[in-house]
Formats: C-alpha cells, sequence, structure tokens
C-alpha cells in the first residue's frame, strides 16, 4: 500500500460524512430530502458585489496579487475593523486569505509545535479539532452544555489551561449554537487569559454581523484592549454577505504572527483570487444595508424553528443569539425512538423517516444533540418541522 502521512491519518473523516452521504444517496433515489445541514446563507450574493467582481476580470485583475492581499482590500479590511470594532491595525497586521478557514490553518500551522495544545469550547466548528491536529497539536476540549448556554466559565478556561496551551478559541456568535458571549462574559474569560502570557487568542468572529442581540456585537479584543497583542481576530465575507464561493477571509493580529502566517501562505497557496478580492473591497466599502434583510429573515427563521422544536416531545432548544443554526438537545427523544441510541443514528434513522437531513452533535463535540442549520426557506422549514414532529410526536 502507498504510505500515507501520519498526519493525516490523525484526522478522522468527518462524522457529517455518513449522513450527507445518505441524504445524497436518498435524493438521488428520488426522495425528497430537505436539507438541513448547510453551512452557508441560502441568499445570492449582493448584485453590487458581483458587479465589481465583473468589472476586476473587465480591467484586466486577473493575476497574482501580493501574498496578503491587494492594497485596495487591506485598506478596506482595516477601515471595517476602524468602523465596526474600533480595531486599529497597521498593514503588516492584516492577512487575506482563501477563507477564514485558510487564516485559521495558517495560524495553528504557524504557531503549534508538536504536544502544543489548543482550548478549544465545544460545541464546537468541526474543523478546530481536526486543524491542531494537523499542525501536531494537542486539542483540548471545554464542554459546554445548554444550561451554561454552550459557553465556557472563566474557571473552566482556568482548569484546561497549561503550561503547553499555545491557543484559546472563541467563536461568538457560535457554529454550531449561535450563543454569543456578552462584553461581561469576555472580561471575564479576559480576566483569566491576562494571568497566561503564553497564550494566543483566536476570535473567529465569522458570524459577527448575524446578531440580534441588545448588546452589540464585541470580541475579546474589543473588551479587554490590553489582549489586543496576543488576539488573532479571524474574519470574512463568507457569512455577512452570502459570499462562501467567493473564498475570502482575513485574520488581524500581531505583526509577527501575522508575518509567519503569511510566509506559510506564501508557500501554498500564495494570494487568495485577485476577482474575489476585488469583489470583497465592493463587500466591505458598500451598501452595508445589504446585510440587515438577510439578518432579519434568519431571525424569523430562528424564531419559528426555536418555537416548533421545544413543542417536540424530548426536544428542547435554547433561542440562539445569531448565526443560522439551532442546536436542540435531542437527548430524550432519543430514548423514546426504539432502535435510535445516539444522535449519529437519529440523524440517519430522519433522514429515512422523515427525509430530513440534519447534522449530529457528536461532529461538534458535545453528543445528544443536532445542529439544525436554518439558512433556507421558511416553506421548507415548515415542512421539515412538521416532518420531525411526525417522529417526535408533540409534548
Ligand atoms: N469559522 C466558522 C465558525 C465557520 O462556521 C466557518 C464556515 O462554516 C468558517 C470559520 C469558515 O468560513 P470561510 O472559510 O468560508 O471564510
Amino acid at each position: 500500500d502507498i504510505q500515507l502521512s501520519e498526519r493525516v491519518e490523525r484526522v478522522k473523516p468527518s462524522p457529517t460524512m455518513a449522513v450527507t452521504a445518505r441524504a445524497a444517496e436518498m435524493r438521488a433515489a428520488g426522495h425528497d430530502i430537505i436539507g438541513l445541514g448547510a453551512g452557508e446563507p441560502d441568499f445570492d450574493t449582493p448584485e453590487h458585489i458581483s458587479e465589481a467582481a465583473i468589472q476586476a476580470i473587465r480591467n484586466g485583475q486577473t493575476r497574482y496579487t501580493p501574498v496578503d492581499g491587494t492594497p485596495a482590500l487591506k485598506q478596506a479590511i482595516q477601515a471595517k475593523f476602524e468602523r465596526d470594532n474600533g480595531l486599529e491595525y497597521e498593514a503588516n497586521q492584516i492577512l487575506v486569505s482563501s477563507g477564514a478557514k485558510q487564516s485559521l490553518y495558517n495560524l495553528f500551522t504557524a504557531v503549534l509545535n508538536a504536544g502544543d495544545e489548543v482550548v478549544i469550547p465545544a460545541p464546537y466548528w468541526v474543523s478546530y479539532p481536526d486543524m491542531a491536529l494537523l499542525a501536531d497539536g494537542v486539542p483540548r476540549i471545554v464542554e459546554a452544555d445548554q444550561s451554561q448556554r454552550f459557553k465556557i466559565t472563566p474557571a473552566q478556561l482556568d482548569a484546561a489551561i497549561t503550561e503547553r496551551t499555545r491557543i484559546v478559541v472563541l467563536n461568538s456568535p457560535s457554529n454550531p449554537t449561535g450563543s454569543a458571549y456578552s462584553r461581561a462574559e469576555f472580561e471575564a474569560l479576559g480576566e483569566v487569559l491576562r494571568r497566561y502570557p503564553q497564550v494566543l487568542i483566536a476570535s473567529d468572529d465569522i458570524y459577527e454581523h448575524i446578531l440580534w442581540t441588545e448588546e452589540a456585537f464585541s470580541n475579546i479584543a474589543m473588551v479587554c484592549p490590553d489582549l489586543v497583542d496576543r488576539t488573532v481576530v479571524v474574519n470574512g465575507v463568507s457569512k455577512a454577505y452570502a459570499m462562501t464561493g467567493w473564498r475570502i477571509g482575513y485574520a488581524a493580529g500581531p505583526a509577527r504572527v501575522i508575518g509567519a502566517m503569511k510566509k506559510i501562505q506564501s508557500q501554498s497557496t500564495s494570494n487568495a483570487s485577485s476577482i474575489s478580492q476585488a469583489a470583497s473591497v465592493a463587500a466591505l466599502d458598500g451598501d452595508q444595508g445589504v446585510i440587515a434583510p438577510m439578518v432579519k429573515a434568519f431571525r424569523e427563521r430562528h424564531d419559528y424553528v426555536v418555537e416548533r422544536l421545544n413543542a417536540m416531545r424530548g426536544v428542547s432548544c435554547i433561542a440562539g443569539d445569531g448565526t443560522f443554526y439551532a442546536y436542540p438537545d435531542v437527548s430524550e427523544a432519543i430514548t423514546n425512538i426504539e432502535g435510535v441510541s445516539s444522535d449519529t443514528v437519529l440523524a440517519e434513522y430522519l433522514i429515512g423517516e422523515a427525509n430530513v437531513a440534519l447534522v449530529p452533535g457528536t461532529a461538534f463535540g458535545l453528543p445528544g444533540h443536532a445542529r439544525i442549520s436554518y439558512a433556507t426557506s421558511m416553506e421548507n422549514l415548515e415542512k421539515a418541522m412538521d416532518r420531525l414532529e411526525g417522529v417526535f410526536g408533540r409534548d
């Protein structure tokens, strides 16, 4: 057999794959499957953004750009950080990548040595632990369940940090739970982090704009200015501007870390697409009014889905603060169904019995739950909730 690296062998195939594969199979066989698994807005990219990309092609912006991004996009990102976050960065503190995902991958690869630990609150975005493993790091999972609104406490954070800890990941609002930390909560976590100067904070702000709390968006760098020097803020255009396919994300942080990330990117993928970068300038500099109608739709769907879920037998779902995900506790519902022993089995069962595809909580490090993406039409959601209720029954 051809030898594969230990690195790649370390990474487990995604537990969501079984469900996705099964859903595709069922669809191919003619079943009307409603997919609630998508991690992307169902809206089209706003017209002025697409138009900027077309213009870029016509203007011949079709060549390599600087590895870390075009000057125009880096300026737009600097302006965005000032406008939305009150954070000021020099140009050498910013790196444009092919998605926030690549920004995070660059970060882990730039910072971790073998055995270094990454503190990852669970439920987590599926890629954090595997990215840590690919960079020879060790994920240290900190579990936060529904009773704590899926948010870790300062005591939990303190207990998770060791002398091997190099990165703490914070994702607010969160995929998969929709929970966001408040300013006060960030302040309390910051107090812990202050005691561990060797620890870098990765603030994944990708859902920044998809938020409906009374309190405005914040991240730890905004709340604890003294921690800016060791925080890498990761963001992008994918979710806010319905631009998942364009693949533009960015990171901002200490020049040394950003420089190291840039070096890795320069030897792996170089610059992100020149055309997508031009589109992203239009997204960040253009009319921000395009975001609100999408957030309004997400919120209406959120309210509907959460209410329907809570009326189902053995299902309990807290209201989210943002994103387009609900993360109901289905542990009781599982025990009510003959032959279903876990959330993973439940997800497969639901595809067959209800023709609804969702992602089991196990994929996000907190079993007994399911992630429901409501980035789909209200019509689909109504049908999907009726079908789920058909399986679970009513309270
Ligand atoms: N971070 C989180 C929490 C996400 O949910 C996603 C996308 O699903 C990403 C980062 C990556 O976004 P992108 O690479 O499209 O910018």
